[in-house]
Protein backbone atom coordinates (compact mmCIF):
# COMPACT_ATOMS: atom_id res chain seq x y z
CA UNK A 1 0.00 0.00 0.00
CA UNK A 2 2.91 1.89 -0.60
CA UNK A 3 1.75 5.66 -1.15
CA UNK A 4 -1.66 5.03 -0.60
CA UNK A 5 -4.05 7.00 2.23
CA UNK A 6 -4.58 5.21 5.06
CA UNK A 7 -7.32 6.36 7.58
CA UNK A 8 -7.49 5.12 11.11
CA UNK A 9 -10.78 6.08 13.82
CA UNK A 10 -9.40 5.88 17.32
CA UNK A 11 -7.08 7.57 18.42
CA UNK A 12 -6.09 5.63 21.37
CA UNK A 13 -3.79 1.92 21.99
CA UNK A 14 -5.27 -0.05 18.89
CA UNK A 15 -5.34 2.85 16.63
CA UNK A 16 -1.94 4.35 17.98
CA UNK A 17 -0.06 1.17 17.81
CA UNK A 18 -1.53 0.07 14.35
CA UNK A 19 -0.25 3.64 12.77
CA UNK A 20 3.04 3.05 14.52
CA UNK A 21 3.02 -0.76 13.06
CA UNK A 22 2.45 1.16 9.59
CA UNK A 23 5.40 3.57 9.46
CA UNK A 24 7.41 0.70 10.79
CA UNK A 25 6.87 -1.83 7.94
CA UNK A 26 7.18 0.92 5.52
CA UNK A 27 4.42 2.66 5.11
CA UNK A 28 5.13 6.06 3.53
CA UNK A 29 1.50 7.18 2.43
CA UNK A 30 -0.66 9.75 4.85
CA UNK A 31 -1.78 8.37 7.72
CA UNK A 32 -4.90 10.47 9.35
CA UNK A 33 -6.04 9.38 12.83
CA UNK A 34 -9.27 10.39 13.68
CA UNK A 35 -10.25 10.68 17.58
CA UNK A 36 -13.54 12.12 19.09
CA UNK A 37 -11.70 12.64 22.64
CA UNK A 38 -9.71 16.25 22.87
CA UNK A 39 -6.59 14.10 24.37
CA UNK A 40 -3.03 12.83 22.46
CA UNK A 41 -3.74 9.23 22.65
CA UNK A 42 -3.18 8.10 26.50
CA UNK A 43 -2.89 4.72 28.56
CA UNK A 44 -6.40 4.34 30.46
CA UNK A 45 -4.69 0.69 32.90
CA UNK A 46 -3.55 4.12 35.20
CA UNK A 47 -7.03 5.57 35.57
CA UNK A 48 -8.49 3.17 37.98
CA UNK A 49 -5.33 3.04 39.65
CA UNK A 50 -1.79 5.51 39.88
CA UNK A 51 -4.20 8.74 38.33
CA UNK A 52 -7.06 7.87 40.86
CA UNK A 53 -5.32 7.71 43.59
CA UNK A 54 -3.32 10.72 43.18
CA UNK A 55 0.24 9.16 42.92
CA UNK A 56 0.73 9.37 39.25
CA UNK A 57 -0.27 13.02 36.95
CA UNK A 58 -1.98 12.73 34.06
CA UNK A 59 0.80 13.74 31.95
CA UNK A 60 2.35 10.31 32.44
CA UNK A 61 -0.54 8.04 31.10
CA UNK A 62 0.91 9.52 27.53
CA UNK A 63 1.56 6.80 25.23
CA UNK A 64 5.25 6.84 23.50
CA UNK A 65 6.37 5.13 19.99
CA UNK A 66 8.67 2.58 20.62
CA UNK A 67 11.36 4.81 19.19
CA UNK A 68 11.63 8.11 18.38
CA UNK A 69 8.82 10.83 18.70
CA UNK A 70 5.46 10.94 18.17
CA UNK A 71 6.29 13.85 15.25
CA UNK A 72 8.87 11.40 13.82
CA UNK A 73 5.47 9.23 12.74
CA UNK A 74 4.51 11.92 10.82
CA UNK A 75 0.83 11.17 11.66
CA UNK A 76 -2.43 13.76 10.65
CA UNK A 77 -4.35 13.60 14.27
CA UNK A 78 -7.92 15.01 13.77
CA UNK A 79 -8.53 15.10 17.47
CA UNK A 80 -12.02 16.13 18.83
CA UNK A 81 -13.35 14.78 15.70
CA UNK A 82 -16.06 11.94 15.62
CA UNK A 83 -16.76 9.49 12.70
CA UNK A 84 -20.30 9.57 12.26
CA UNK A 85 -20.54 7.22 9.25
CA UNK A 86 -18.57 4.67 6.41
CA UNK A 87 -19.05 4.36 3.07
CA UNK A 88 -17.89 1.53 2.21
CA UNK A 89 -18.41 1.21 -1.74
CA UNK A 90 -16.70 5.15 -1.66
CA UNK A 91 -14.01 3.99 0.17
CA UNK A 92 -14.96 6.95 2.38
CA UNK A 93 -15.42 8.01 6.10
CA UNK A 94 -17.77 10.48 7.47
CA UNK A 95 -16.99 13.11 9.70
CA UNK A 96 -19.03 14.93 12.12
CA UNK A 97 -18.61 18.45 11.10
CA UNK A 98 -19.40 17.01 7.17
CA UNK A 99 -16.08 16.50 6.50
CA UNK A 100 -15.25 13.16 4.27
CA UNK A 101 -12.07 10.98 4.18
CA UNK A 102 -11.13 9.13 1.50
CA UNK A 103 -9.28 5.94 2.28
CA UNK A 104 -7.14 3.08 0.83
CA UNK A 105 -6.89 1.10 3.35
CA UNK A 106 -8.95 1.91 6.83
CA UNK A 107 -8.26 0.90 10.53
CA UNK A 108 -11.15 0.87 12.87
CA UNK A 109 -10.40 1.19 16.69
CA UNK A 110 -12.53 2.95 18.24
CA UNK A 111 -13.17 0.38 21.42
CA UNK A 112 -16.20 0.59 23.96
CA UNK A 113 -17.99 3.10 26.23
CA UNK A 114 -18.77 2.11 29.82
CA UNK A 115 -22.57 1.08 30.10
CA UNK A 116 -24.34 3.28 32.47
CA UNK A 117 -27.25 3.03 35.27
CA UNK A 118 -31.06 3.83 33.78
CA UNK A 119 -31.97 6.86 35.06
CA UNK A 120 -29.11 8.50 36.58
CA UNK A 121 -27.75 10.45 34.34
CA UNK A 122 -29.43 13.68 36.07
CA UNK A 123 -27.56 12.82 38.89
CA UNK A 124 -24.22 14.38 40.31
CA UNK A 125 -22.16 11.86 41.89
CA UNK A 126 -22.95 8.74 39.81
CA UNK A 127 -19.65 8.05 37.75
CA UNK A 128 -18.53 5.65 35.14
CA UNK A 129 -14.99 5.00 34.46
CA UNK A 130 -13.43 5.14 30.88
CA UNK A 131 -11.55 8.24 29.95
CA UNK A 132 -9.24 10.42 31.71
CA UNK A 133 -11.86 13.23 32.36
CA UNK A 134 -13.65 10.69 33.88
CA UNK A 135 -11.02 10.05 36.13
CA UNK A 136 -10.22 13.17 36.75
CA UNK A 137 -13.98 13.84 37.90
CA UNK A 138 -13.95 11.07 40.18
CA UNK A 139 -11.27 11.82 41.52
CA UNK A 140 -12.03 15.64 42.11
CA UNK A 141 -15.14 13.80 44.58
CA UNK A 142 -12.91 11.09 46.08
CA UNK A 143 -10.69 14.21 47.31
CA UNK A 144 -13.66 15.98 48.72
CA UNK A 145 -13.51 12.77 51.35
CA UNK A 146 -16.92 11.62 50.69
CA UNK A 147 -18.82 9.45 53.45
CA UNK A 148 -19.25 6.20 51.31
CA UNK A 149 -18.40 5.65 47.65
CA UNK A 150 -20.81 2.41 46.59
CA UNK A 151 -18.88 0.38 43.64
CA UNK A 152 -21.46 -1.18 41.68
CA UNK A 153 -20.24 -4.29 39.94
CA UNK A 154 -17.64 -6.02 40.72
CA UNK A 155 -15.66 -6.43 37.31
CA UNK A 156 -12.31 -5.68 36.83
CA UNK A 157 -12.90 -1.58 36.85
CA UNK A 158 -15.39 -1.90 39.75
CA UNK A 159 -12.41 -4.03 41.98
CA UNK A 160 -9.53 -1.81 40.63
CA UNK A 161 -11.45 1.64 42.07
CA UNK A 162 -12.76 0.08 45.10
CA UNK A 163 -9.12 -1.00 45.82
CA UNK A 164 -8.04 2.56 45.15
CA UNK A 165 -10.81 4.07 46.86
CA UNK A 166 -9.54 1.65 50.30
CA UNK A 167 -6.21 3.02 49.39
CA UNK A 168 -7.32 6.37 50.15
CA UNK A 169 -9.05 5.81 53.38
CA UNK A 170 -12.37 5.94 52.07
CA UNK A 171 -15.33 3.86 52.87
CA UNK A 172 -16.46 1.60 50.25
CA UNK A 173 -19.13 -1.01 49.22
CA UNK A 174 -19.13 -3.36 46.45
CA UNK A 175 -21.99 -4.34 44.84
CA UNK A 176 -22.49 -7.22 42.68
CA UNK A 177 -25.36 -9.14 40.98
CA UNK A 178 -23.57 -12.39 40.32
CA UNK A 179 -22.44 -14.66 43.42
CA UNK A 180 -18.76 -13.47 43.40
CA UNK A 181 -16.79 -10.75 42.02
CA UNK A 182 -15.05 -10.64 38.70
CA UNK A 183 -17.14 -14.16 37.69
CA UNK A 184 -16.90 -13.60 34.02
CA UNK A 185 -13.18 -12.97 34.17
CA UNK A 186 -12.02 -15.46 36.42
CA UNK A 187 -15.04 -17.63 37.10
CA UNK A 188 -16.52 -18.57 40.44
CA UNK A 189 -13.98 -20.46 42.43
CA UNK A 190 -11.39 -17.91 41.81
CA UNK A 191 -13.82 -14.97 42.20
CA UNK A 192 -14.51 -16.27 45.97
CA UNK A 193 -10.71 -15.35 46.49
CA UNK A 194 -11.12 -12.12 45.14
CA UNK A 195 -14.15 -11.34 47.07
CA UNK A 196 -11.90 -12.66 50.34
CA UNK A 197 -9.10 -10.13 49.58
CA UNK A 198 -11.74 -7.29 48.98
CA UNK A 199 -13.05 -8.32 52.85
CA UNK A 200 -9.66 -8.33 53.83
CA UNK A 201 -8.87 -5.15 53.29
CA UNK A 202 -12.20 -3.61 55.05
CA UNK A 203 -14.25 -2.95 51.79
CA UNK A 204 -18.36 -4.44 52.56
CA UNK A 205 -18.72 -6.60 49.88
CA UNK A 206 -22.52 -7.36 48.65
CA UNK A 207 -22.61 -10.54 46.52
CA UNK A 208 -25.65 -11.46 44.31
CA UNK A 209 -27.52 -8.23 44.55
CA UNK A 210 -28.36 -5.59 41.93
CA UNK A 211 -29.24 -1.68 42.64
CA UNK A 212 -33.29 -1.12 42.19
CA UNK A 213 -32.73 2.03 41.95
CA UNK A 214 -30.47 5.36 43.33
CA UNK A 215 -32.15 8.25 45.35
CA UNK A 216 -31.25 12.05 45.16
CA UNK A 217 -32.51 15.41 44.81
CA UNK A 218 -29.81 16.33 42.39
CA UNK A 219 -27.11 14.27 43.27
CA UNK A 220 -26.55 10.79 44.64
CA UNK A 221 -27.46 10.38 48.37
CA UNK A 222 -28.83 6.53 48.36
CA UNK A 223 -28.62 3.38 47.12
CA UNK A 224 -31.28 0.87 47.34
CA UNK A 225 -30.37 -2.94 46.51
CA UNK A 226 -32.93 -5.44 45.69
CA UNK A 227 -32.51 -7.30 49.10
CA UNK A 228 -34.10 -4.32 50.39
CA UNK A 229 -31.12 -2.64 51.95
CA UNK A 230 -30.79 1.17 51.98
CA UNK A 231 -27.08 2.36 51.86
CA UNK A 232 -26.58 6.13 52.62
CA UNK A 233 -24.00 7.15 49.71
CA UNK A 234 -22.26 10.29 48.70
CA UNK A 235 -20.28 9.51 45.36
CA UNK A 236 -21.57 6.30 43.40
CA UNK A 237 -19.24 4.14 40.55
CA UNK A 238 -20.53 2.24 38.07
CA UNK A 239 -18.60 -0.61 36.61
CA UNK A 240 -21.28 -2.81 34.74
CA UNK A 241 -19.30 -3.16 31.63
CA UNK A 242 -18.81 -2.02 28.34
CA UNK A 243 -20.59 -1.33 24.82
CA UNK A 244 -18.04 -1.84 21.75
CA UNK A 245 -18.43 1.15 20.16
CA UNK A 246 -20.06 0.27 16.40
CA UNK A 247 -22.97 2.96 16.00
CA UNK A 248 -20.95 5.15 13.58
CA UNK A 249 -21.02 1.98 11.09
CA UNK A 250 -24.66 0.95 11.41
CA UNK A 251 -25.58 0.63 7.81
CA UNK A 252 -22.34 0.43 6.61
CA UNK A 253 -22.16 -3.41 5.42
CA UNK A 254 -19.92 -4.45 7.65
CA UNK A 255 -21.00 -7.42 10.08
CA UNK A 256 -21.67 -5.73 13.35
CA UNK A 257 -22.17 -8.51 16.45
CA UNK A 258 -21.11 -7.04 20.17
CA UNK A 259 -18.18 -5.90 18.11
CA UNK A 260 -16.90 -5.34 14.31
CA UNK A 261 -16.69 -9.07 13.06
CA UNK A 262 -13.08 -9.86 11.04
CA UNK A 263 -11.86 -12.41 9.86
CA UNK A 264 -9.18 -14.71 11.26
CA UNK A 265 -6.69 -12.07 9.77
CA UNK A 266 -8.36 -8.82 11.48
CA UNK A 267 -9.69 -7.99 8.00
CA UNK A 268 -13.48 -6.70 8.06
CA UNK A 269 -14.10 -6.08 4.84
CA UNK A 270 -11.86 -5.76 1.56
CA UNK A 271 -9.19 -2.80 2.66
CA UNK A 272 -10.38 -2.63 6.15
CA UNK A 273 -9.48 -3.77 9.44
CA UNK A 274 -10.12 -3.78 12.82
CA UNK A 275 -8.50 -3.98 16.28
CA UNK A 276 -8.72 -3.52 20.05
CA UNK A 277 -12.24 -3.71 21.91
CA UNK A 278 -14.37 -2.89 19.43
CA UNK A 279 -13.20 -6.13 17.26
CA UNK A 280 -14.39 -9.55 17.73
CA UNK A 281 -12.72 -12.55 15.43
CA UNK A 282 -11.92 -16.02 15.48
CA UNK A 283 -8.85 -16.79 17.49
CA UNK A 284 -7.54 -20.33 16.40
CA UNK A 285 -5.80 -21.14 19.43
CA UNK A 286 -9.28 -21.43 21.46
CA UNK A 287 -11.40 -21.90 18.81
CA UNK A 288 -13.31 -19.73 19.64
CA UNK A 289 -14.81 -15.76 18.26
CA UNK A 290 -13.79 -13.38 21.13
CA UNK A 291 -13.34 -10.11 21.96
CA UNK A 292 -10.80 -9.04 24.15
CA UNK A 293 -10.89 -6.17 26.41
CA UNK A 294 -7.02 -6.11 27.68
CA UNK A 295 -4.37 -3.85 26.94
CA UNK A 296 -2.39 -5.87 25.53
CA UNK A 297 -4.04 -7.55 23.01
CA UNK A 298 -4.78 -3.71 21.60
CA UNK A 299 -1.23 -3.71 21.15
CA UNK A 300 -0.65 -6.80 20.13
CA UNK A 301 -4.06 -6.54 17.36
CA UNK A 302 -3.40 -3.05 16.53
CA UNK A 303 0.08 -3.83 15.49
CA UNK A 304 -1.44 -7.33 13.27
CA UNK A 305 -4.08 -5.56 11.55
CA UNK A 306 -1.73 -2.97 10.16
CA UNK A 307 0.28 -6.21 8.95
CA UNK A 308 -2.88 -6.77 7.42
CA UNK A 309 -3.54 -4.05 5.66
CA UNK A 310 -0.26 -3.71 3.92
CA UNK A 311 0.07 -8.05 3.32
CA UNK A 312 -3.44 -7.67 1.26
CA UNK A 313 -5.37 -10.94 1.57
CA UNK A 314 -3.15 -13.06 -0.53
CA UNK A 315 -0.43 -12.43 2.82
CA UNK A 316 -2.43 -12.28 5.53
CA UNK A 317 -1.95 -13.89 8.59
CA UNK A 318 -4.19 -15.38 11.15
CA UNK A 319 -4.17 -13.38 14.62
CA UNK A 320 -4.24 -16.22 17.35
CA UNK A 321 -2.91 -14.88 20.37
CA UNK A 322 -2.92 -15.92 24.01
CA UNK A 323 -4.51 -13.46 25.97
CA UNK A 324 -3.11 -11.52 28.87
CA UNK A 325 -3.93 -8.95 31.62
CA UNK A 326 -3.17 -7.76 34.89
CA UNK A 327 -5.22 -6.09 37.67
CA UNK A 328 -3.48 -4.50 40.66
CA UNK A 329 -5.92 -4.29 43.40
CA UNK A 330 -4.29 -3.64 47.18
CA UNK A 331 -0.17 -5.30 46.79
CA UNK A 332 -1.44 -8.13 44.93
CA UNK A 333 -0.89 -8.53 41.10
CA UNK A 334 -3.49 -10.54 39.50
CA UNK A 335 -2.43 -12.14 35.84
CA UNK A 336 -4.19 -14.55 33.70
CA UNK A 337 -2.73 -15.90 30.68
CA UNK A 338 -5.70 -17.46 28.49
CA UNK A 339 -9.07 -18.19 29.20
CA UNK A 340 -11.14 -18.63 32.18
CA UNK A 341 -14.76 -19.68 32.06
CA UNK A 342 -17.62 -20.81 34.66
CA UNK A 343 -17.51 -24.22 34.12
CA UNK A 344 -13.53 -24.84 33.60
CA UNK A 345 -10.96 -27.48 36.06
CA UNK A 346 -9.39 -25.03 38.45
CA UNK A 347 -6.48 -26.42 40.49
CA UNK A 348 -4.07 -24.65 42.22
CA UNK A 349 -0.64 -25.89 41.03
CA UNK A 350 2.02 -23.41 43.00
CA UNK A 351 1.91 -21.44 46.32
CA UNK A 352 -1.48 -20.97 48.01
CA UNK A 353 -4.70 -19.12 48.17
CA UNK A 354 -4.16 -18.65 52.18
CA UNK A 355 -1.24 -16.58 51.56
CA UNK A 356 -2.82 -14.62 48.24
CA UNK A 357 0.47 -15.95 46.24
CA UNK A 358 -0.61 -18.88 44.08
CA UNK A 359 -0.72 -20.10 40.38
CA UNK A 360 -3.80 -21.35 39.17
CA UNK A 361 -4.22 -23.62 36.06
CA UNK A 362 -8.00 -23.41 33.99
CA UNK A 363 -8.70 -26.97 32.27
CA UNK A 364 -11.16 -27.28 29.54
CA UNK A 365 -11.87 -30.56 27.27
CA UNK A 366 -8.79 -32.19 28.33
CA UNK A 367 -6.04 -28.82 28.01
CA UNK A 368 -4.83 -26.27 30.04
CA UNK A 369 -6.40 -22.89 28.70
CA UNK A 370 -5.31 -20.28 31.52
CA UNK A 371 -2.94 -19.44 33.80
CA UNK A 372 -3.89 -17.06 36.68
CA UNK A 373 -1.11 -15.62 38.59
CA UNK A 374 -1.93 -13.79 41.92
CA UNK A 375 1.84 -12.54 43.08
CA UNK A 376 3.60 -14.71 40.82
CA UNK A 377 4.59 -12.68 37.62
CA UNK A 378 7.29 -15.12 36.73
CA UNK A 379 5.43 -18.14 36.47
CA UNK A 380 2.79 -16.84 34.40
CA UNK A 381 5.19 -15.45 32.22
CA UNK A 382 6.69 -19.09 32.12
CA UNK A 383 3.77 -21.92 31.84
CA UNK A 384 1.46 -19.01 29.65
CA UNK A 385 3.84 -21.44 26.83
CA UNK A 386 1.27 -24.07 27.97
CA UNK A 387 -1.68 -22.33 26.95
CA UNK A 388 0.32 -21.49 23.22
CA UNK A 389 1.37 -25.07 23.02
CA UNK A 390 -2.53 -26.08 23.54
CA UNK A 391 -0.56 -28.71 26.14
CA UNK A 392 -2.65 -31.11 27.44
CA UNK A 393 -4.67 -30.73 30.92
CA UNK A 394 -2.95 -33.74 32.66
CA UNK A 395 0.48 -33.14 31.31
CA UNK A 396 0.29 -29.36 32.10
CA UNK A 397 -0.57 -30.56 35.91
CA UNK A 398 2.56 -32.73 35.79
CA UNK A 399 5.00 -30.17 34.23
CA UNK A 400 3.60 -27.52 37.25
CA UNK A 401 4.24 -30.52 39.76
CA UNK A 402 7.82 -31.32 38.62
CA UNK A 403 8.92 -27.62 39.22
CA UNK A 404 6.83 -27.30 42.58
C1 LIG B 1 -9.90 2.44 33.78
C2 LIG B 1 -9.33 1.32 32.96
C3 LIG B 1 -8.34 0.50 33.49
C4 LIG B 1 -7.82 -0.56 32.74
N1 LIG B 1 -6.87 -1.36 33.30
C5 LIG B 1 -6.39 -2.41 32.60
C6 LIG B 1 -5.43 -3.28 33.17
O1 LIG B 1 -5.01 -3.10 34.32
N2 LIG B 1 -4.98 -4.32 32.43
C7 LIG B 1 -5.43 -4.56 31.17
O2 LIG B 1 -5.01 -5.54 30.54
N3 LIG B 1 -6.33 -3.73 30.58
C8 LIG B 1 -6.82 -2.67 31.27
N4 LIG B 1 -7.76 -1.84 30.70
C9 LIG B 1 -8.22 -2.13 29.32
C10 LIG B 1 -7.42 -1.40 28.25
O3 LIG B 1 -7.12 -0.09 28.63
C11 LIG B 1 -8.21 -1.43 26.96
O4 LIG B 1 -8.30 -2.78 26.56
C12 LIG B 1 -7.60 -0.59 25.86
O5 LIG B 1 -7.64 0.77 26.19
C13 LIG B 1 -8.33 -0.80 24.54
O6 LIG B 1 -7.77 0.03 23.58
P1 LIG B 1 -8.57 0.42 22.25
O7 LIG B 1 -7.68 1.36 21.53
O8 LIG B 1 -9.06 -0.79 21.58
O9 LIG B 1 -9.89 1.18 22.73
P2 LIG B 1 -10.07 2.50 23.58
O10 LIG B 1 -8.94 2.66 24.53
O11 LIG B 1 -11.47 2.47 24.11
O12 LIG B 1 -9.97 3.67 22.51
C14 LIG B 1 -10.91 3.91 21.50
C15 LIG B 1 -10.86 5.39 21.15
O13 LIG B 1 -11.71 5.63 20.04
C16 LIG B 1 -12.51 6.76 20.30
N5 LIG B 1 -13.72 6.70 19.51
C17 LIG B 1 -14.83 5.95 19.73
N6 LIG B 1 -15.75 6.16 18.77
C18 LIG B 1 -15.21 7.06 17.92
C19 LIG B 1 -15.68 7.68 16.74
N7 LIG B 1 -16.90 7.38 16.21
N8 LIG B 1 -14.89 8.57 16.12
C20 LIG B 1 -13.67 8.89 16.62
N9 LIG B 1 -13.18 8.32 17.74
C21 LIG B 1 -13.93 7.42 18.38
C22 LIG B 1 -12.75 6.67 21.79
O14 LIG B 1 -13.18 7.89 22.35
C23 LIG B 1 -11.36 6.27 22.28
O15 LIG B 1 -10.54 7.39 22.43
C24 LIG B 1 -8.29 -0.79 31.42
C25 LIG B 1 -9.31 0.04 30.89
C26 LIG B 1 -9.82 1.07 31.65
C27 LIG B 1 -10.92 1.93 31.08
Amino acid sequence: MGGQRIVVVGASLAGFRAAEELRTAGHDGPITVVGDEPHAPYERPPLSKQVLAGTQPPAATAIHPATGSIDDLALDFRLGASATGLDLAARTVLLGGGDRLPYDGLVIATGASARRLPGTDHLAGVHTLRTLDDCLALRAELEGAPRRVAVVGAGFIGAEVAATCRGMGLDVSLIEALPVPLERGLGPQMGAVMADLHRDHGVDVRLGVGVVRIDGEERAERVRLTDGTVLDVDVVVVGIGVTPNTDWLEGSGLTLDNGVVCDETCLAAPGVVAAGDVARWPNATFDEVMRVEHWDNAIAMGAHAARTLLAGPEGAEAFAPVPWFWSDQYDRKVQLAGRAGADDDVEVVSGSVEERRFVAFYGRSGRVVGVLGMNQPAKVARWRSLVEQRTAWDDALAIAGAAA
